[in-house]
């Protein structure tokens, strides 16, 4: 092949590797491109097409050609760099066309040998780098990147060469002037398949780093996932478990694999049912919600739970499921139960009489003041009957305190048994003394309870050998009646009910005493 048919080859070479840089880079992202390769190639052909119109006559000294070619080679050079994991910015690329192209008018303005040095010893910089490139840090032993380098060294050892027997006044060489093209064309052949093998190489290299490190991602969340202390649960648009980690299969006591493709309903106490597929509804209108539930155990123990869900959405924004982060409030919500349980009963307990376990002082001012309200509204009369034990500080002077209690409970215990309607009560008014409260009962019945409570004390036949009345203890009882007024209060019934009271122990003890009434 004669000089001319192998420079045109150059050319057409330089083109046909653009065009096949172009389609293997076409489809890769944008960062796994290799900047500028493309421009390098179509600068060196280019250059390579002025040189093939300017021969066989070519000038001493190509004054358009050489900035192309060199430019190419060194924006080849840049892209071998960027191969082998070192970038070269847009910016460096500027300032190498730059520098190549001040120099090159200026070598145009040198006198000779320099000249003619000059062109030889930039290609020789810029093949001899791309072959530094690939070189260095490798193995001792064969590879695509020691090949490749090699032929770059050859070719960067042929323009140093030429470059010198310019400077020693021997050049123009004509062998080695027909040796440069041809070496040229070589490295186009062998190192343009091997770039494009490299820069696959890469390219496969940088896919299985993000592989990689796509995987230690999907460990790491799983880790994190399966480690934490809160459950987490996935549900598809049905309500079914797509997906749990292994805190979440603890709480509910099963194995992860039990649990998976089940309706989450499955793993809920029953009486949870109703609100758990109301919270379902505000899922799929892509609501999310935080609040408590029980959850239902292998072993069928309960566990409670706070759920903080979310809707998924898919890219429609229709529903497609929820997920769920649970943390276990087991012990909180037993102690909350328990704390409220007890609050129910010191709340209860606050209004007992300690002693005989009716209802104390305070429950019998607060339910008269209720039961006065109610009747006023209502309009029919409230009695009250007023009873104290005779003579039971004799009793206890004669029996001792204990037995004093004991017959308080006694008698607390008939007057409540006789007691039963709704919204009537027994109370211990203090010390000896109790107080019925009879709900829409009039001045006759009033009358008539209180001297059945009289004669059922009287029935329980407890001794009272110190009672100047009888051989039993005995009660007094007095009976009052009302008709309640609006914005009127209870006052006026105790005292009445208390003089009733009075006038039974004055007439002798051990009977009830009670007015008609006529307001
Ligand atoms: P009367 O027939 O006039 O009612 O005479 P009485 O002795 O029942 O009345 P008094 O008010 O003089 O005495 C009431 C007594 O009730 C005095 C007190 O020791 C006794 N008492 C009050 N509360 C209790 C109690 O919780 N337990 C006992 N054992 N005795 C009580
Ligand atoms: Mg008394
Ligand atoms: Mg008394």
């Amino acid at each position: 092949m004669d000089q001319r048919s192998l420079i045109l080859s150059l050319a057409i070479g330089s083109f046909v590797f653009a065009g096949l840089l172009y389609i293997f880079q076409r489809n890769k992202p944008r960062e796994q491109r290799i900047p500028f390769w493309i421009t390098a190639k179509c600068l060196q052909g280019v250059g390579s097409l002025c040189l093939y119109f300017m021969t066989p006559a070519p000038p001493e000294f190509p004054i358009v050609a050489a900035p192309l070619l060199l430019t190419g080679c060194a924006y080849e050079s840049w892209a071998l760099f960027a191969i082998c994991g070192h970038p070269v910015s847009r910016r460096t690329h500027l300032w190498t066309a730059a520098i190549i192209l001040v120099l090159t008018l200026a070598a145009a303005g040198l006198g000779q040998p320099w000249r003619m040095a000059m062109l030889p010893a930039l290609h020789a910089i810029f093949y001899a780098l791309p072959a530094w490139a690939l070189l260095a840090n490798q193995k001792r032993e064969l590879s695509l990147r020691v090949v490749l380098g090699g032929c770059f060294v050859l070719l960067a050892a042929v323009f140093t060469a030429q470059s010198a027997l310019a400077l020693c006044g021997l050049a123009p060489v004509p062998s080695l002037d027909a040796v440069i093209p041809a070496a040229v064309y070589v490295m186009l052949l062998v190192s343009g398949f091997s770039l494009l093998l490299l820069a696959q190489q890469k390219s496969d290299e940088a896919l299985e780093r993000a592989r990689r490190s796509l995987r230690e991602q999907d460990a790491q969340y799983r880790f994190i996932v399966d480690n934490a202390l809160e459950g987490i649960v996935a549900l598809d648009r049905d309500g079914r478990v797509t997906f749990l980690n292994r805190r979440m299969a603890e709480m509910v006591g099963y194995r992860v694999e039990e649990v998976l493709g089940k309706p989450y309903l499955d793993f809920l106490a029953e009486d949870q049912f109703a609100d758990a597929t109301a919270k379902q509804a505000e899922r799929t209108q892509g609501l999310d919600g935080v609040y408590e539930r029980c959850l239902l155990r292998k072993d069928g123990g309960r566990k409670w739970v706070q759920v903080s869900a979310r809707a998924v959405l898919d890219a429609a924004g229709h529903y497609a499921g929820a997920f769920s982060v649970i943390i276990d409030i087991d012990a909180r919500k037993r102690t909350e139960t328990a704390l409220t349980a007890s609050n129910k009963r010191l709340a209860e307990q606050s209004l007992l009489d300690g002693l005989t376990g009716i209802a104390n002082r305070r429950r019998f001012d607060e339910a008269l003041a209720r039961e006065y309200r109610r009747h006023a509204r209502g309009g029919a009369s409230l009695s009250l009957v007023l009873i104290d034990i005779d003579h039971f500080k004799a009793f206890n002077d004669r029996y001792g305190h204990l037995h004093g209690d004991a017959c308080l409970r006694q008698v607390a215990g008939v007057l409540r048994q006789n007691v039963t309607r709704a919204g009537d009560l027994v109370a211990r008014y203090g010390g000896e003394e109790f107080a019925c409260i009879l709900a829409e009962t009039d001045a006759p019945s009033a009358a008539a309870m209180a001297e059945r409570l009289r004669q059922a004390v009287a029935a329980l036949d407890i001794p009272h050998e110190a009672s100047p009345t009888a051989c039993r203890v005995t009660i007094s009882c007095g009976a009052a009646t009302v008709r309640c007024l609006p914005g009127g209060s209870p006052l006026e019934l105790l005292a009445r009910a208390d003089e009733q009271l009075y006038r039974a122990k004055a007439a002798g003890r051990d009977q009830a005493a009670a007015e008609s009434c006529a307001n």
